[in-house]
């Protein structure tokens, strides 16, 4: 075919960073990626490695996005590898259901208490949106509470005043309050708790950086909502396999209506979950009216990975390394800072950790808004400079994996010392 291919042959002949500015918007498929608040240029990865990446140029990075907290064994761990060279052999696509959704399904059901039945889905985004439908469907309300900061995906109520795009009276539907504001949740759900027919909520929030919930908080939550038959949805994608074998909903000991999962459960693939109870789970096609399907749901590259991943957690659980691991940069980062005289909180849960550069606590999304972000961006561009990626955004965690060692650390460490000093 000769469609056009005086142009193609000029893309065909740009480098892929201007290609990629020409060809996808912002230079990207994913905002973050565009490194805009760093002020940096967008990095093109080509491949990666255990806790390595690797750019277009050829220079390697010590990996602290990690797929965005998915990659918990490192890039390409090669019980995941295995599992998915097996599947590409025995069909990448079925089309129909496939042995393996039932495997990881149970994995799951297994080790959270809340959840007895779960429906896959493609993506994170996905899962929350369908649980939110599933919590309308089953309260026979419409509003749903939010809090600042916390991110469940793109889907539009739970995208409400973060976008354009939407329809005006979807605007009402959303009620968002601060994180960790037990009062505030209480006045939300005292003056909308006939319309409410979800609260939902990241156990430990990772999106506005890392803020843990205070002690009384996930716990107030839960007396608030079942008291007025609110449907509580724990939003676990990033905290689902990532904190203990198993959900955070565990640890702080709350049961949960509907869970939602993704990043690890999928071992690197395409992935989302939303597990609960039969009574609530029922209210999904084709028991119920809640419509929900996917040609790629349940994709069997997914259950593959997914299920060699979990699997490796379960045999092997590295959670105690990791959080030593994890204790160790964050005391690192904590000490450099302060012999640089650079104030800094170190917000830490389990192998995931945000340094906000503030000389006052952070709890919630306005006291992340409130550090320093030109700082962040002087560190995040000094350690890339020196062969370190992480998240381009004072508003995300990094993450650890089984594949970092205390070399990897102490040498972020030292390299974090140097950006410091420079701020002074
Ligand atoms: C990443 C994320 C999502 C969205 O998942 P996608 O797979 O990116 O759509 C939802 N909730 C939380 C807490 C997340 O971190």
């Amino acid at each position: 075919m000769s469609v056009r291919s005086s142009e193609f042959g000029t893309l065909n002949g740009l480098n892929e960073g201007l290609l990629a500015d020409r060809v996808l918007v912002g230079g990207v498929n994913s905002p973050v990626r565009a490194f805009r608040q760093v002020g940096g240029e967008p990095v093109l990865l080509a491949g990666a490695k255990g806790a390595t990446v690797r750019d277009d140029a050829g220079r390697t990075y010590v990996d602290f996005i990690m797929g965005w907290g998915a990659q918990i064994l490192g890039h390409n761990p090669p019980a995941a590898v295995q599992a998915l060279r097996r599947q590409l052999a025995a069909g990448a696509l079925v089309g129909l259901t496939h042995p393996a959704e039932a495997r990881l399904a149970a994995m799951i059901a297994d080790v959270v208490p809340s959840v007895e039945q779960l429906r896959f889905t493609v993506s994170g985004t996905e899962a929350c949106m369908t649980a939110v439908k599933i919590a309308r469907a089953h309260a026979g309300r419409s509003k749903v509470l939010v809090f600042d900061g916390c991110y469940h995906g793109h889907g539009e109520s739970l995208m409400a005043g973060k976008s354009a795009g939407l329809p005006n009276a979807l605007s009402g539907e959303t009620v968002s309050v601060p994180y960790n504001d037990v009062g505030a949740a209480e006045r939300a759900i005292e003056r909308f708790g006939q319309e409410l027919a979800a609260v939902i909520v990241e156990p430990v929030a990772a999106n506005m950086g890392v803020v843990a919930p205070e002690p009384r908080f996930l716990m107030a939550l839960r007396e608030f909502t079942s008291q007025r038959n609110i449907v509580l949805i724990f939003d676990e994608v990033v905290t689902g396999f990532r904190l203990g074998y198993g959900s955070a909903q565990s640890l702080v000991n709350v049961q949960t209506d509907l869970t939602t999962f993704g990043k690890i459960i999928g071992g690197g693939l395409p992935i989302g979950a939303v597990g609960g109870p039969r009574r609530l789970m029922q209210h999904l096609a084709p028991e119920g009216d809640v419509y929900h399907g996917g040609t790629f749901a349940g994709h069997p590259l997914s259950m593959a990975a997914g299920l060699a991943v979990l699997s490796a957690l379960k045999q092997r659980p590295p959670y105690q390394r990791l959080e030593r691991l994890s204790q160790r940069l964050a005391d690192g980062l904590a000490h450099a800072a302060r012999d640089a005289g650079v104030p800094i909180q170190v917000n830490r849960a389990g192998s995931m950790l945000t340094v906000f550069f503030s000389d006052q606590p952070v709890r919630n999304a306005q006291q992340a808004k409130a550090s320093r972000r030109e700082r962040f961006a002087q560190w995040a561009n000094a350690l890339r400079r020196g062969g370190f990626l992480i998240p381009p955004s004072p508003f995300e965690a990094l993450f650890l994996s089984t594949a970092h060692t205390n070399t990897h650390i102490d040498r972020m460490v030292r390299a974090s010392r140097g950006a410091f000093a420079a701020m002074r």
